[in-house]
């Protein structure tokens, strides 16, 4: 059955970043030739139920129905819950909404049912007519903790959508992820992909936690098919989000290099912002295949264009090697 035949293209995800390229991936290959490993470190209970930020972005997006100007959240959802919520005394700095609200409801009543957060991904992407597959890099809990100044720790959403991500960020804790299992299908994916990306995300807490998880960045350096990541950094800074602020916080370089060079050993290749040309040469010069294009996703057609440039390198390594 083709459905369960191998991917060809397996990406490593985050959130609005990832989703944006996968929105054009997916109209430059057939979708259900693509599989996604998406961080769960974000994931976290509000209101009573199990949210899973980045799967559900990447889900709503690839499902059509991601509110754009927000980047998360479906379009034209209305926020009666949260709001009643917050009349009865509740903090509600956790904006989903109604629809979000359900099917995160929905997670919740099968994980009570013993349902794994895996197929539960899975069930959500078909209802949604999402083509390509979605698996979570974990089914056990793995939140990403920053510490700021003072030891003072905070879960990654805590971080970014209530205090507004400050900047006096010591240290990333993955120890959680560090000590959890690889999602269902995630080791296989690795195993038999002919091409394995990582997305324009943030590379310390959304592909990071996804490398954290044991196993999985090993069975990416041994696996057959060349590794390129696409830079989330355009001209020195991000397009948006903190990772200028976490990268800078553990000490590397906010710049497309810096990124390369967390991704190190790994990368085969790499995508990189017409306005960072100027760093091709020391990322070509560790051994990495560089193309510098117009990676700033402005529309679906640059999106799209961003992902046959991404292919085309790969195959290109693919076919030197
Ligand atoms: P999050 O989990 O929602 O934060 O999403 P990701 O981790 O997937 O993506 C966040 C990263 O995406 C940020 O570092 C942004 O700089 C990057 N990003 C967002 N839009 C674009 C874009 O249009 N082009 C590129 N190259 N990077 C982008
Ligand atoms: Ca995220």
């Amino acid at each position: 059955m083709a459905s369960d035949a191998p991917a060809r293209v397996l990406a490593l995800a985050g959130g609005v970043g990832a989703a944006r390229f996968l929105a054009g991936l997916v109209r430059a290959m057939p979708p259900e030739d693509i599989a996604v490993i998406v961080n769960t470190g974000d994931d976290m209970d509000f209101y009573g139920v199990h949210v899973s930020p980045d799967v559900d972005i990447v889900t709503y997006t690839l499902a059509g129905r991601v509110d754009r100007k927000r980047g998360y959240g479906i379009e034209g959802d209305t926020t009666a819950i949260v709001d009643t919520l917050g009349a009865l005394g509740h903090e509600t700095w956790f904006r989903l909404g109604d629809r979000d609200f359900a099917h995160c409801h929905h997670r919740s009543l099968r994980m009570r049912d013993g349902v794994g957060l895996g197929a539960i991904a899975d069930e959500l992407r078909r209802a949604q007519g999402v083509a390509s597959r979605i698996l979570v890099m974990s089914e056990d809990p793995c939140p990403t903790q920053v510490v700021l100044a003072g030891e003072r720790r905070v879960h990654f959403e805590e971080y970014l959508a209530r205090d507004g991500a400050p900047d006096d960020v010591t240290d990333v804790d993955l120890s959680a992820a560090q000590r959890a299992r690889p999602g269902p299908g995630v080791l296989d994916a690795i195993a038999h992909a002919e091409t394995i990306l990582f997305c324009p995300s943030n590379p310390i807490v959304s592909i990071g936690p996804i490398l954290a998880v044991p196993g999985v960045r090993e069975a990416i350096a041994a696996a057959r098919a060349p590794v390129v990541a696409i830079s989330p950094i355009i001209g020195g800074a991000p397009v948006k989000g903190p990772a200028d602020r976490l990268m800078r916080g553990l000490g590397h370089e906010v710049s497309a290099r810096g990124v390369a060079a967390l991704y190190g050993d790994l990368l085969d290749g790499y995508v990189l912002d017409t306005r960072d040309a100027d760093h091709a040469a020391a990322v070509e010069a560790s051994g990495v295949r560089t193309t510098v294009v117009e990676t700033l996703m402005r529309s679906p057609e640059i999106a799209t264009d961003l992902a046959r440039h991404t292919l085309a390198l790969a195959d290109a390594i693919r076919a030197s090697e």
